[in-house]
């Protein structure tokens, strides 16, 4: 049986929901309940807010982010903290030369504005109280009671300690979320991608012609073999990612000894990068001490779906739907669920909407968006790393930003 929250009374004492990730999605969902007093409680793994860094920028878009943190009241924080000039876009190839530039957006209502991903956990979190994030919270396994009104949820910690009796559980816990094998057995496939990341912090006082070669904004490099973007951070750091079609455990199988940086980062290049620009290698070997890392990447195919229905348990953002970076919509699709979910779940609260038929519609609603978001990646990745001249890959990005303003 399926019930209301209004046709049991008093919502608040009645209906707990659990969200398991205090990432992107899962906060912002946070912070759309809130004002409703729809009560919930984030289980983060993190063991505090600055306990690791949160990776690089991220661009916010209108139709998707930025609606989900205008229902969360948060868009005049938003703008205080956005950064609109790293909107200016270069595209190279890997000799070096610009082949296409676009400048920033306007400072007025701003498409695509960036922040910094730690910016942005810092503004969900700055809407929350101390008691809505349980932090130090890594889910191991989590099961459903058969009890009145559909039973509840048990949460087992890797802490050894277990928190029971949630309605709602959501799954916002990444790609490799411990709460989707409620849902299905599937793992999400290898992308037949890993991405090698660096950053170099200080970068105007320590490499000014790095500083000036990335420029404010997104600076992309391309050889039709391997794909170079490197970032300008709000910091004064650059954070830098290669994506290279290896196999998936090419960091153990590689044979090259990442424990001395220097040297691993070295003949990385010489193996990936040898005729690219000298300013690509610098980016890639000047990374700080401890900053290097290697990522394979997993995405779900388009169509994908969840194996098994259970009542009152559901997922949103990479958990959901993992994409990889190739769409430059992973945040925002996290984001946009969060906002479709906490819709969704303001009907049950305050219209007495059946939960299983408002998440039924909700997921419906998500997997058809990040289908087309993961089709997208997949022509790109085939585009951008196998085969397609960069000519070709000019002309796409062309195409895509209506022509180049002076390439
Ligand atoms: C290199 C790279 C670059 C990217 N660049 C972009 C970009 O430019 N634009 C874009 O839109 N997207 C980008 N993405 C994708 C984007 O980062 C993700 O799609 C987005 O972060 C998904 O948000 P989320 O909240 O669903 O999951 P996550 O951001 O993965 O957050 C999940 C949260 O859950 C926590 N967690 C995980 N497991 C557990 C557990 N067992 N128990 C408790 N907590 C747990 C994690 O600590 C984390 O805080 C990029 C991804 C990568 C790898």
């Amino acid at each position: 049986m399926t019930v209301g929250w209004a046709s049991l009374g008093e919502r608040t004492d009645i209906q707990r929901i659990a969200i398991v990730g205090g990432g992107p999605g899962g906060l912002t969902l946070a912070t759309i309940l809130k004002p409703l007093r729809i009560p919930f409680t984030v289980f983060e793994l993190d063991a505090s807010r600055n306990s690791r860094g949160q990776g690089g920028m991220l661009d916010i878009h209108k139709e998707t982010g930025q609606l989900a943190l205008q229902k969360a009241g948060l868009m005049d924080e938003f703008k205080k903290r956005m950064r609109v000039d790293a909107t200016e876009f270069l595209l190279r190839d890997n000799t070096g030369a610009v082949r296409l530039h676009h400048g920033a957006e306007s400072e007025e209502d701003p498409e695509r504005p960036e922040i910094d991903r730690a910016e942005l956990r810092g503004l969900l979190l700055d809407a929350l109280e101390g008691d809505d994030v349980k932090w130090g919270k890594k889910l191991a396994s989590a099961a459903k009671t058969t009890g009145e009104a559909g039973g509840t949820f048990d949460l087992h910690f890797a802490d050894g300690t277990k928190e029971d009796g949630y309605n709602i559980l959501v799954g916002a816990d990444g790609t490799w979320s411990r709460v989707r094998p409620l849902r299905s057995d599937v793992p999400p496939p290898y992308t037949g991608m890993n991405i090698v990341s660096t950053s170099i912090s200080d970068i105007d006082e320590r490499y000014p012609h790095l500083a000036a070669f990335v420029g404010n904004g997104s600076c992309m490099m391309v050889s039709g073999k391997a794909l170079v973007i490197a970032q300008r951070n709000g910091n004064a750091t650059v954070k830098t990612y290669s994506c290279i079609p290896v196999e998936e455990n090419w960091k153990e199988t590689s044979g090259i000894d990442w424990t001395d940086q220097k040297k691993g980062l070295t003949d990385f290049i010489d193996r990936f990068h040898s005729d690219w620009a000298d300013e690509v290698k610098q980016l890639f070997v000047e990374c700080d001490e401890g900053e290097l890392a290697v990522r394979p990447i997993y995405m779900f195919p388009a169509n994908h779906k969840f194996e098994r229905k259970l009542s009152g348990v559901t997922l949103l953002g990479d958990a959901a739907h993992a994409i990889s970076p190739f769409a430059g919509t992973g945040v925002n699709n996290a984001m946009y669920d969060a906002f479709e979910l906490a819709v969704a779940l303001e009907k049950v609260a305050f219209e007495g909407a059946p939960v299983d038929e408002v998440l039924e519609d909700y997921e419906k609603r998500i997997l058809k968006r990040a289908s087309a978001d993961s089709e997208e990646c997949r022509h790109n990745q085939e585009m951008w790393l196998t085969g397609k001249s960069v000519d070709e890959i000019v002309a796409q990005f062309n195409a895509m930003f209506g022509g180049a303003e002076d390439s």
